[in-house]
């Protein structure tokens, strides 16, 4: 099926309209109509091959929402009508030990990802959420709460998933101490998140713009990480801290908040490797680890915790043709908190 989509065509062409192929759906696909897709500051990384390993043309998006418009005859979770979205992941090898176990983003056979991954459909590469529709397995698209207002539900699918994952797998909760690094798309859903899990919420960010939201976000303080006197009050004192910063910073200087035995877990992904001292983790035994999205079941039950707790994000709506100065406003840090791309705009 020919769709209308925006990609980018080389690391230094700007975003502009292109034409993508969708495959017709199969038994168990469900073809979605895309309403809403969210701005993921991974999408500008890839838009620029920033880490290395862009495929041109890229479509990037995996923060996507919409309406299911045709089902396959074997689909059973979905029917013409429903909301339905899907996040980073379109498919992975279903068997191998870590997809049995939930943790599809970590496949060793090779995950699918939404865009820029290998399309083992069409042959090439596949091509995200910044279009009109989308083809997905019906497997790797997730169930969206009602109640929830669908735009600002779009970017649960990455920024959500991927502070929940490491929150829930570290234990985030009562009793616990967590720091969250940095007040963008993925750092206001750690805030919420950790927040509503019931942790000592604290966050770390470079501007003293932001403080304010940070405490309106659920942060119970609000540390400007440029400050030294104010980290140094936090030092050693941390059981977790989620660090969603994406360009180069200070490692050592997050982890002397860490606790003996407390973890610091990276997700942002700046392009350039990031140095550590290696006392920043012996003195005294600390854990310097990484988290990457979520599997397919923890997806759809952070999505049902948001619809509970009547959790989405804060977002800014814009065109598809504002994608360009979205980007230049996001490396400025001039987005509270998600950028939304509006789809209707494409398809006007
Ligand atoms: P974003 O909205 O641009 O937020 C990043 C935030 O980091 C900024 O708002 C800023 O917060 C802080 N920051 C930026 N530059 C900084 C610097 N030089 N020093 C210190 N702080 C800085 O980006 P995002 O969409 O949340 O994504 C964040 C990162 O996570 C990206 O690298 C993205 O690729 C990555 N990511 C990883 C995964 C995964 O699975 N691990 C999934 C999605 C995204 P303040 O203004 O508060 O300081
Ligand atoms: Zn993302
Ligand atoms: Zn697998």
């Amino acid at each position: 099926m020919p769709t209308k989509a925006y990609a980018a065509q080389s690391p230094t062409s700007p975003l502009a309209p292109h034409a993508i192929e969708r495959r017709q759906p199969r038994a168990t696909d469900v073809e979605i109509d895309i309403l809403y897709c969210g701005v993921c500051h991974s999408d500008l990384h890839f838009a620029r091959n920033e880490w290395g390993f862009t495929q041109y043309p890229v479509v990037p998006g995996h923060e996507i929402l919409g309406r299911v418009v045709r089902v396959g005859a074997g689909v059973t979770k979905f029917k013409v009508g429903d909301l339905a979205s899907v996040g980073c992941l379109v498919d992975s090898c279903r068997t191998c030990a870590h997809c049995t176990q939930g943790l599809e983003q970590y496949c060793t056979g090779g995950a699918t990802f939404t865009y820029n991954g290998e399309d083992k459909h069409l042959g090439g590469m596949t091509f995200g959420g910044y279009s009109e529709k989308v083809v997905v397995d019906e497997a790797f698209t997730l169930k969206v709460p009602t109640n929830l207002d669908p735009a600002a539900a779009a970017p649960l699918l990455c920024a959500g998933i991927t502070t929940w994952s490491p929150l829930k797998h570290w234990k985030a909760g009562p009793g616990k101490k967590v720091g969250i690094v940095g007040l963008g798309g993925l750092g206001h859903m750690g805030v919420k998140f950790a927040r509503a899990l019931g942790a000592h919420t604290v966050l770390f960010t470079t501007s003293p713009s932001k403080v304010a939201d940070g405490l309106r976000l659920g942060a119970h303080e609000v540390v400007l990480s440029k400050d030294e006197a104010a980290m140094a009050k936090h030092a050693g004192s941390f059981d977790l801290i989620i660090d969603t910063v994406s360009a180069d910073h200070s490692l050592d200087a997050l982890m002397a908040l860490v606790k003996l035995d407390g973890t610091m877990c990276m997700v942002g992904v700046p392009p350039a490797p990031q140095q550590i001292a290696a006392f920043s983790v012996i003195l005294p035994r600390r854990n310097l680890a990484g988290s990457g999205i979520g599997g397919i079941g923890e997806t759809q039950e952070m999505l049902d915790f948001c619809g509970v707790h009547g959790i989405a994000c804060d977002i800014e709506l814009i065109r598809m043709d504002e994608i360009n100065t979205a980007y230049e406003r996001m490396l400025r840090q001039d987005v509270k908190y998600r950028f939304v791309i509006d789809m209707a705009s494409l398809k006007g």
